[in-house]
Formats: C-alpha cells, sequence, structure tokens
C-alpha cells in the first residue's frame, strides 16, 4: 500500500489485528520451515503452524530466553549463510556475545521500522539529525539510525558516540537541529559548550531523542534525567525503545507519552513472572515476536525489561498502544520489606538531589526474603547528610536504604568503565542466580 492510500484511509483495531494476525501466522509458517531452533522446538512441543488461529493461542507456544538465544545461536539462523549481509552483536551481559544475522531483506525491514518510527517523532526530509551512536563495532542502533533517516530523505550527520568534543565540534560546523543519542552523552555534549561560555540555546537544536536509557517515569511524564536535557539543551525531549534481538524499535511521538507499536512490524506481549499476560495497563516483562525477520527469526522472545502498554489513543491520532518507559530489569527487581521497586526508581529520587555528584546502588541479600539496599553518593555539601538523603529517598520510593557518603571521585572509579558506553550504578551482590 502507497503511503498516500494509508494517509487516507484510516485503519480500523480490527483491520490492525486482522493484518497483525496473518503475518503472524506467516511468521510462524517461516520458522517451521527455515529455522533449526523453532522446528526442534516445535516438535518437542508437537505444534503444528496450521493449529494457530487466534492470538489467544499464542500463549501455547513457549518462551525464548536470552540463554535460549545465546546458548543456541547458530540455530537461530534461519538462512544460508551466503545471503547473510550484515552481522550484529549484542554485547553479552553474561559470557558470549550473542549474533544476529541480517539478509538484505532485515536490513531494508530495519530501515523501514526506523523510518516509521523516526517519522513518529515529527522527523522529516527538511531535519539536519546527528546520530551520537555508533554505526561500527558489530552494533545495530546506528546503523538503522542511518537507514531509516535515509529512507526519510533528513541529512544524517554521523558523529558516533565515542567522542564528546568531535560530537560538539560537528554541531557546531553541521547545524544539525535534531541530536540522537543516550542522555549521558548529549549531558557531556551539554557541558562541552557550557564549559567554553556558548549558549546552547542558539545552537538551533529543537530535538532530543533519546536512546538507551528511559527519560520518563511511570506517569509518562519526564524523569529529572529528561528534565536536565530539556533544560541544558532547550529542546523537546522524546524517547525511543529498541534492541539488537527485536531489530524494532518503539520511538515517543511528538506528543511525548510512550514508544508507539508499531503492528505490522512486531507482535508484543506483557507477561508476569509465570508467563501469563498481565491485566490491560498492568507491568509485567515486555515479550517480543518481530515480524517479517529472515535471518535471525524469533518467538516470543524475553527481553527481560519491564514495563506495561497503554491502551487508550495516543492524542496524537494514532490507535496503537504506546509502551511506557522500561522500569528496569526483571532480575534487577528489589523486594524491600515487602516494597518491590527497580533501581531506576531509587535512580530517580537521587537525580533530584543537585548536590549529590555521583553515586551507585548495591543490593545484598541476608537469609530473610527482604533485599538490603545500600546506597553510595558522592557529595561534597556538608550540609546535606547521609541521614537526610535517606530520607529524602524513603518519601519519594517507600524504601530507606542504608546511605554512604564518599568523594565524588571514588564514584567515579567504581562507575565508570572505559569499555562501556554507560556508567554502571547498580552492583548485585545477591546470593541467587542471574540471567
Ligand atoms: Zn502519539
Amino acid at each position: 500500500m502507497m503511503a498516500a492510500e494509508q494517509e487516507s484511509h484510516v485503519v480500523t483495531a480490527d483491520e490492525v489485528t486482522a493484518q497483525q494476525l496473518s503475518l503472524l501466522q506467516h511468521h510462524l509458517g517461516y520458522l517451521q520451515q527455515a529455522s533449526p531452533y523453532y522446528q526442534e522446538l516445535f516438535q518437542q512441543h508437537d505444534f503444528s503452524v496450521v493449529e494457530f488461529r487466534s492470538f489467544a493461542d499464542l500463549t501455547k507456544l513457549p518462551l525464548t530466553s536470552k540463554a535460549d538465544l545465546a546458548g543456541s545461536n547458530r540455530k537461530f539462523l534461519a538462512v544460508a549463510e551466503e545471503q547473510v549481509v550484515d552481522i550484529c552483536q549484542t554485547s553479552g551481559t553474561t559470557g558470549a556475545p550473542v549474533i544476529i544475522w541480517q539478509t538484505e531483506a532485515d536490513l531494508q525491514r530495519l530501515a523501514r521500522n526506523e523510518q516509521l518510527s523516526f517519522m513518529t517523532a515529527g522527523i522529516t526530509r527538511s531535519d539536519r539529525v546527528l546520530i551520537g551512536a555508533a554505526l561500527d563495532r558489530v552494533f545495530m542502533a546506528g546503523l538503522a539510525y542511518f537507514l531509516g533517516l535515509r529512507r526519510i530523505g533528513a541529512t544524517v550527520i554521523r558523529a558516533g558516540s565515542g567522542q564528546p568534543a568531535l560530537v560538539a565540534e560537528l554541531i557546531r560546523q553541521q547545524r544539525p537541529n535534531v541530536l540522537i543519542g543516550v542522555p549521558s552523552l548529549l549531558l557531556l555534549v551539554a557541558r562541552q559548550f557550557q564549559e567554553r561560555g556558548e549558549n546552547l540555546a542558539q545552537l538551533g537544536i529543537d530535538k532530543l531523542i533519546c536512546i538507551g536509557e528511559p527519560i520518563r517515569n511511570e506517569n509518562l511524564l519526564l524523569s529529572p534525567l529528561g528534565e536536565a536535557l530539556q533544560k541544558s539543551w532547550s529542546a523537546q525531549v522524546l524517547g525511543t525503545y529498541a534492541s539488537t534481538e527485536m531489530a524494532t524499535s518503539f520511538a515517543d511521538c511528538t506528543i511525548g507519552c510512550g514508544g508507539h507499536l508499531l503492528p505490522e512490524l512486531i507482535v508484543v506481549e506483557i507477561l508476569d513472572d509465570l508467563g501469563n499476560p498481565v491485566a490491560s495497563g498492568k507491568a509485567g516483562e515486555v515479550v517480543v515476536t518481530p515480524l517479517g525477520i529472515k535471518g535471525t527469526p524469533l518467538l516470543r522472545y524475553r527481553t527481560g525489561d519491564i514495563a506495561r502498554l497503554h491502551p487508550e489513543p495516543c492524542r496524537c491520532g494514532s490507535q496503537a498502544p504506546r509502551l511506557g518507559p522500561i522500569l528496569g530489569r526483571r532480575t534487577q527487581m528489589l523486594k524491600c520489606r515487602g516494597t518491590t521497586l527497580f533501581p531506576a526508581a531509587i535512580s530517580s529520587a537521587i537525580q533530584e538531589m543537585s548536590a549529590i555528584e555521583g553515586y551507585y546502588l548495591e543490593v545484598h541479600s541476608d537469609f530473610d526474603l527482604s533485599d538490603q539496599l545500600r546506597v553510595v553518593v558522592g557529595c561534597r555539601d556538608v550540609s546535606l547528610s547521609a541521614a537526610t538523603i535517606a530520607e529524602l529517598i524513603s518519601a519519594k520510593t517507600r524504601v530507606k536504604p542504608e546511605v554512604i557518603l564518599v568523594s565524588p571521585e571514588e564514584i567515579r572509579k567504581k562507575t565508570i568503565r572505559p569499555e562501556l558506553r554507560k556508567p554502571v550504578t547498580f552492583f548485585d551482590c545477591r546470593k541467587r542466580g542471574s540471567e
């Protein structure tokens, strides 16, 4: 269907569902025919694709975990090796990296996904967009952004993520009006300008598209991090959520209230700990089935990320549900004296205290079922005591952690790892298996 036709015809929710079901059936047929991993799995579960008639049947199908994908990585390759045109690798938080093989059709799909996603965020061909993400090192994100922007016809400035000074210089020279990058990089670059006494508001940046870290809180309002970015750059701050495995992204529209789903490209389920669908609007694990993938197709892939879907239509007019910000990783959930929360909630409370220069969280467990939470903060302000910080965190999160004050240098030493793009602020020392 041509773009013009799509615009003139308002697609109803039923039509979207019918189209998605047919794409999903097609995807299952492809898995059965081409994916060695799923052929085996379907056989073990005595599942035949022809039995699949409705979305309700989806829950009968097994889930795929990151451990499955890493453990049997090669069996997920569903095409002949010579059809692979690009290889992506995830950093693999545990052990070996996971490889995602992409065909030419997959790159076309990736471009389409990113085109739709950026259009949702209001990007047009007249925009000049700086990509502050890596296009090399077998990463998918930077490549996807470039392909999507090329389809839109926007001007792309491929700055990369490694050098904030270079990013700042390219902003001066090439005058982009949109920046894409992880929040910490965008804050660092802002500081480069501020330190030289340059006025950020005069640079003409009107939009930031933030990747990697959520910039909204659970109520879909900007988090302290999102607000800091908005204030530094005097620009609209929008978020997007994606991962290499799902090869699909969810971008905020210009209203900025959650990432819009692209039903033609991905099926999203939100499941509880036992793998059952949660009630509409409740938080749970994001489980995805990316549609139309040829190289490394997946079925019901457990992202490990916790979020909720907002099913009601958006004020932008879109009927597609929106995915709220990632509240945390499933395995990082903290249980403190009857309250469950994610490290991000604690981080968010700490970020509201401007005197704090860096922090990290440590969680330990002893023999009871409650986690022991310790917050180590870097602070030079002698008027701020550990007890006051604990009170302020408790007021925001209902959990009162142990707070330890150290020098900001000590925090930097512990949290900054040259090989990682984000500071490490969460240390899980609990005695149990991780992912
Ligand atoms: Zn919207």
